[in-house]
C-alpha cells in the first residue's frame, strides 16, 4: 500500500507507483520530492485549455509505438512501465492502462522496423515510454540489437529516470554492454537537487567510464523546483558530475497538471537568474513544446503579459503568442 492505495489502483490519470528508494528519499526531503509522486485530487480537474495528448503524438504516429515529429528523430514508446509515475507526466493518455498492459515495443516490432528502414532521414532514435530501463537486460539488449540491425549508425538516446527512482537498476555489466552499442547516450530526467544521491552519482561515474554520455532535462514544477536557489543547486551538481543540462521544460499543457504549472513570467525570471550564477555550459534552454508550431520554442525573449487573468496570453518579443493556462 502506498498513499492509502493498493498497487494497481487507478483512480487518477495515471497509475500510482513509487519505488521504496524514492519513497524514503521523498519522506526525508519532505514536500518538494513527494509532490512529484503523490496523487492529488487536482489531477482529476479537467481544464478547457489542456489536452490528453498535448504534443499531438497520436497524430504523428505512422505505426503504433513510433512517433515521428521531427524529420531526423524517431521516438519509440518502448513500454508503458515506469519505476514510479510522475503525477505531472504529459504522456498520461499512453500510460493510463500501464497496470493492465505489459506489452513492450518488441511485441509490435515488424512495422516499426519497416518504417525505420524506409526512412533514411532518421539519424537518431529516442527510446522513451514509460521508462526503457524497466525492461530487463535480455529484452533491453534485444531491442538495441534489433535497432542496430535497421539503423546501424543512428545515435540512440535513452530517456530515463532510473538513476533517480531505482539507481541500482543500472549495473556495471549493463553499462559495459551498452557502451559497445555506441553511440548510446542517457537523457536523464532530474528535477530537484535532492534527487542527486550518492547512488545517482555512482551511476553517472560508471556511465561516463563505460562511454555512455549523460545529458539531463528538467521540468519546471510549482512547489518542487520553482526557486532560483533550487535550480542553481541542481544544475551545478549535474554540471560537476559531468552531466550536460539541455532543457528546462515548461510543464506541458496536459490535462490534470495545471497545479504544477509555473506562470511564464516567473519561469523566464528564474531562467534569467541562472545567468551570472552559473557557468554558461551549466545553463540549459528554457523551452515550451508547442506541437501546433512544430516543436520546442525557446523562451529567451522579452515576455509581455497581454491578457490576464487566466488563461494568460503571453507575447514573446512581440512575435510568438502563447496562451498558457496560468
Ligand atoms: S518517468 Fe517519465 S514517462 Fe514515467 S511517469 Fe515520469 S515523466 Fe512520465
Amino acid at each position: 500500500m502506498i498513499f492509502g492505495l493498493a498497487k494497481g489502483d487507478c483512480l487518477f490519470r495515471i497509475p500510482v507507483r513509487v519505488t521504496s528508494f524514492y519513497q524514503s528519499l521523498a519522506q526525508k526531503a519532505k514536500h518538494p520530492l513527494s509532490k512529484q509522486i503523490t496523487p492529488s485530487e487536482d489531477e482529476n480537474c479537467e481544464h478547457i485549455d489542456l489536452h490528453w495528448d498535448p504534443l499531438q503524438e497520436n497524430a504523428h504516429s505512422p505505426v503504433p509505438y513510433l512517433v515521428h515529429r521531427y524529420p531526423r528523430i524517431a521516438l519509440l514508446l518502448v513500454t508503458k512501465q515506469c519505476f514510479a509515475y510522475c503525477r505531472f507526466c504529459f504522456r498520461a493518455g499512453f500510460l493510463k492502462d500501464a497496470e493492465t498492459d505489459p506489452t513492450t515495443i518488441l511485441d509490435h516490432w515488424e512495422p516499426i522496423a519497416a518504417y525505420l528502414r524506409a526512412h533514411d532521414e532518421i539519424g537518431e532514435v529516442l527510446l522513451s515510454g514509460g521508462d526503457p530501463l524497466t525492461l530487463n537486460d535480455e529484452r533491453l539488449f534485444e531491442l538495441l540489437r534489433r535497432l542496430r540491425e535497421v539503423k546501424p549508425k543512428a545515435r540512440i538516446r535513452i530517456g530515463t529516470r532510473a538513476p533517480v527512482f531505482q539507481p541500482k537498476r543500472i549495473t556495471r555489466a549493463m553499462l559495459d554492454r551498452m557502451g559497445k552499442v555506441h553511440p548510446v547516450v542517457f537523457y536523464l530526467h532530474v528535477n530537484h537537487p535532492s534527487e542527486i544521491t550518492p547512488d545517482f552519482e555512482s551511476v553517472i561515474q560508471a556511465s561516463l567510464k563505460a562511454g555512455v554520455m549523460c545529458y539531463s532535462q528538467s521540468v519546471l514544477l510549482k512547489g518542487v523546483n520553482d526557486d532560483a536557489k533550487v535550480l542553481q543547486t541542481l544544475l551545478m551538481k549535474l554540471y560537476h558530475l559531468g552531466v550536460h543540462p539541455t532543457y528546462i521544460h515548461l510543464c506541458d499543457m496536459a490535462q490534470g497538471t495545471r497545479h504544477f504549472m509555473v506562470p511564464l513570467k516567473e519561469a523566464t525570471q528564474l531562467w534569467r537568474d541562472l545567468w551570472g550564477a552559473l557557468p554558461g555550459a551549466a545553463i540549459p534552454h528554457l523551452v515550451f513544446d508547442d506541437a501546433g508550431k512544430g516543436g520546442k520554442i525557446p523562451l529567451i525573449d522579452q515576455v509581455t503579459v497581454k491578457h490576464s487573468p487566466e488563461p494568460c496570453i503571453y507575447s514573446l518579443n512581440q512575435k510568438y503568442v502563447l496562451k498558457y493556462p496560468i
